[in-house]
């Protein structure tokens, strides 16, 4: 099952599983509890999240706890970024926020706008057993917005090596999965990772 509320990341974790056949249903689809996110790092949110859904559901649970991190403002937002956009999950406004602090920095070239999006990925089994992996990809972030596919701050990150932001790429472009690409996001890559260690693909 996928322990995750946030439906933009439910589907890229469910595209990212096609290739293995597996089927799933959602922590939201089987209405459990939003978990707390008190850890300090991606990992540790990652875990509790899975744990969490493995024992409530009794199924294997895979958890990602990801974020942006900007260079300029430290590692901000960091985990928390679903965090900066409120109760109302107005990406926008973060955006908008993220935005602001690198003005208030003078990070207006885009060297000073270096950033990274860090994927945790859990995979919990209902016997507590837990398998975990890490990922990121470099970028640097824009203004305006580009694109208005994808989710969350994907319209202001624009990944090295490209000219397209992630809002202005297709899923498949974002994941650019083998045997076309090498995994492009932070999330294709840990579940590269997860599936060389686990699924024995890749
Ligand atoms: P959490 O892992 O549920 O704490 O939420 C992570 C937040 O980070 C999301 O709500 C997004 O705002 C942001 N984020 C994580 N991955 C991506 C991505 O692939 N694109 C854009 N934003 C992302």
């Amino acid at each position: 099952m996928l322990a995750t509320h946030n439906p933009g990341k439910l589907r890229e974790m469910r595209e990212l599983l096609v290739p293995f056949g597996i089927e799933t249903v959602s922590a939201g689809e089987l209405a459990l509890a939003e978990p707390e996110e008190s850890g300090t790092t991606f990992a540790a949110n990652a875990r509790a999240k899975a744990v969490s859904a493995a024992i409530a559901s009794g199924m294997p649970a895979f958890a990602d706890d990801s974020g942006l991190a900007a260079d300029a403002l430290g590692g901000e937002p960091g985990i928390y970024s679903a965090r900066w956009a409120g109760p109302e999950k107005d990406f926008r406004r973060a955006m908008e926020m993220v935005e602001e602090k690198l003005r208030q920095r003078g990070a207006l070239a885009p060297a000073q706008r270096r950033a990274h999006f860090i994927s945790a990925l859990c995979v919990a089994w209902p016997d507590g057993h837990t398998e975990e992996f890490e990922a990121d990809v470099d970028g640097s972030l824009l203004w305006p917005p580009r694109g208005d596919q994808g989710f969350g701050y994907d319209p202001m990150f624009l990944p090295d090596g490209h000219t397209r932001t992630f809002g202005e790429m297709t899923s498949e472009e974002k994941h650019a999965l083998p045997p076309r690409g090498q995994g492009l996001s932070h999330r294709a890559r840990a579940f590269l990772k997860l599936a060389e260690a686990c699924l024995g693909r890749h």
